[in-house]
C-alpha cells in the first residue's frame, strides 16, 4: 500500500493524517469546526522538522481559520491542511493530484485553497481530481484566483484604521514590513502609494531586490526589523513573530500584519497590551483572502469581494473598541467574539452545507 490514512479526534478537532509514498506526500488535514459551514482553509506546503511540528502547526492554523471565518461573517467552518515539502526532488503534479484524491475521500467536509508554498496552479492540479478546492485562476469578473491582493487590501485598510486611532496620518508615517512575499510586497505598494515611508526585511534577497526595483524602502536586517523605529510594525512572514523575545523590543505603537498566528502564545498579546502597543488580531485584519475564497465557493463576483473586504476595518473597530472598554487584550476579545458567533450558530438549526458534484 502506498497510500495511508489515519484519522482520529482530539480536543474537538478531527485530524486526518495522509501519506502516499509513491509521490512522497506526507500531510495532515484538520477539521476544527463545521458549525458555520464546511471547514475551509488554505493548504500549506512547507518544510517541517518532524510530523509533530507539522501536526501542531495544522491544528493551530485550523483553529485560527474557525475564528477568522466566523469573524468575517462567512458561511464556512475552520480547517487547514499542511503538506511537508519533500527534501529531495519530487513530482509536484503527482503530489497535488494525490492530495486531491484524499480531499475526495472527505466528501467536502474540508475545502482547500492556496496558502504559503502553494499557488493557484497547484490548486488547479488538485481540482483535476476533486471539486473541493478553491483559489483557482479567475474567469472574467468572478471571484477566485490568488487571494493575496485581497489579503493585502484588508491589511492596508486595517493599518489605516489603527493609525487613525493613534492620531497618525498614513502619509508621512513610517511602517516596517516583515516579509515581502505575495501579501507583503503588495501591501508595501499600497503603503507607498498612500505616502508611508517603508522599512522592510526578507530572508530572501531576491524578494528585497524585486521590491526595491519598484519603490524606495530602507532595508533592515531580518533579526532587527521588529525593533525598527517606526509607527507601525506589519508582520507579513510566518507565524510566531510576536514572542517573549521580540515584544519587549518593539518600538512601534501598533502592530497590524498579514501573517497567520503572529502571537507565539496568548501571553504575548498581554505583553503587547502591557506595553501599550495596539495589536490588530491577525485573523481579523487578514481575512481578505478567505473572503475571496468564500465568494468563489458561493459563485459571487469580485465586486462583492471588494465590498466585504472594505468592511474589515468595521469589524476591527468593534474588537478594538471592546478591548479599550474592558481593558483586555484585543486577541482575547476577538477569540471570545468568534466563539460566541460559532456557539450562537450551533444553537440554531442549520441548513446542509455539503456541496454537490
Ligand atoms: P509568501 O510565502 O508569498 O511570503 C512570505 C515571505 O516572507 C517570503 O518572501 C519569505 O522569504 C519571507 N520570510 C520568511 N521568513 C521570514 C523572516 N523570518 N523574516 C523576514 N521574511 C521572512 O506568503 P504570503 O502569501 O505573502 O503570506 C504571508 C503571511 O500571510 C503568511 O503567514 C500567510 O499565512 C499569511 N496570510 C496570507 C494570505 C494570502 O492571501 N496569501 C491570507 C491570510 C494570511
Amino acid at each position: 500500500m502506498t497510500r495511508q490514512v489515519r484519522a482520529f479526534e482530539e480536543d474537538g478537532q478531527r485530524i486526518i493524517q495522509v501519506q502516499d509514498s509513491a509521490c512522497d506526500l506526507s500531510g495532515v488535514i484538520v477539521v476544527d469546526s463545521s458549525v458555520l459551514g464546511p471547514a475551509t482553509g488554505g493548504c500549506r506546503f512547507w518544510h517541517y522538522g518532524d510530523a509533530g511540528e507539522m501536526l501542531a502547526d495544522a491544528r493551530r492554523l485550523a483553529r485560527g481559520m474557525s475564528y477568522k471565518n466566523a469573524m468575517a461573517g462567512l458561511p464556512l467552518g475552520g480547517g487547514k491542511s499542511v503538506i511537508a515539502r519533500p527534501r529531495g526532488p519530487f513530482d509536484r503534479e503527482a503530489l497535488f493530484r494525490s492530495f486531491g484524491s484524499f480531499l475526495n475521500e472527505l466528501g467536502g467536509d474540508y475545502l482547500a485553497a492556496e496558502d504559503v508554498g502553494t499557488s493557484p496552479g497547484d490548486m488547479q492540479i488538485v481540482r483535476s481530481v476533486t471539486p473541493f478546492v478553491f483559489g483557482l485562476p479567475v474567469l472574467g469578473t468572478s471571484a477566485g484566483g490568488d487571494p493575496s491582493p485581497w489579503t493585502a487590501l484588508g491589511v492596508f485598510l486595517s493599518i489605516q484604521h489603527v493609525l487613525s486611532r493613534r492620531g497618525i496620518a498614513l502619509a508621512g508615517s513610517r511602517v516596517a514590513v516583515q516579509g515581502l512575499g505575495h501579501v507583503g510586497a503588495d501591501l508595501c505598494r499600497r503603503l507607498h502609494e498612500g505616502g508611508a515611508r517603508l522599512v522592510v526585511a526578507d530572508v530572501q534577497d531576491r524578494a528585497i531586490q524585486r521590491l526595491l526595483a519598484d519603490l524606495p524602502a530602507e532595508v533592515a536586517p531580518v533579526d532587527e526589523i521588529h525593533r525598527s523605529d517606526v509607527d507601525l510594525f506589519a508582520p507579513c512572514a510566518l507565524g510566531g513573530g510576536l514572542n517573549h523575545l521580540t515584544v519587549p523590543e518593539i518600538r512601534a505603537s501598533s502592530v497590524v500584519g498579514a501573517a497567520n498566528n503572529q502571537l507565539a502564545t496568548q501571553a504575548d498579546d498581554q505583553r503587547l497590551h502591557d506595553r501599550g502597543i495596539l495589536y490588530a488580531p491577525d485573523y481579523v485584519a487578514n481575512a481578505g483572502g478567505i473572503i475571496n475564497v468564500a465568494a468563489e465557493y458561493l459563485g459571487r463576483d469580485q465586486h462583492e469581494v471588494l465590498e466585504q473586504v472594505r468592511r474589515i476595518p468595521e469589524r476591527l473597530e468593534a474588537v478594538l473598541d471592546r478591548a479599550a472598554a474592558t481593558g483586555r487584550p484585543p486577541s482575547h476579545i476577538a477569540d471570545a467574539m468568534a466563539r460566541d458567533l460559532i456557539a450562537a450558530a450551533d444553537a440554531t438549526p442549520k441548513p446542509m452545507h455539503r456541496m454537490s458534484g
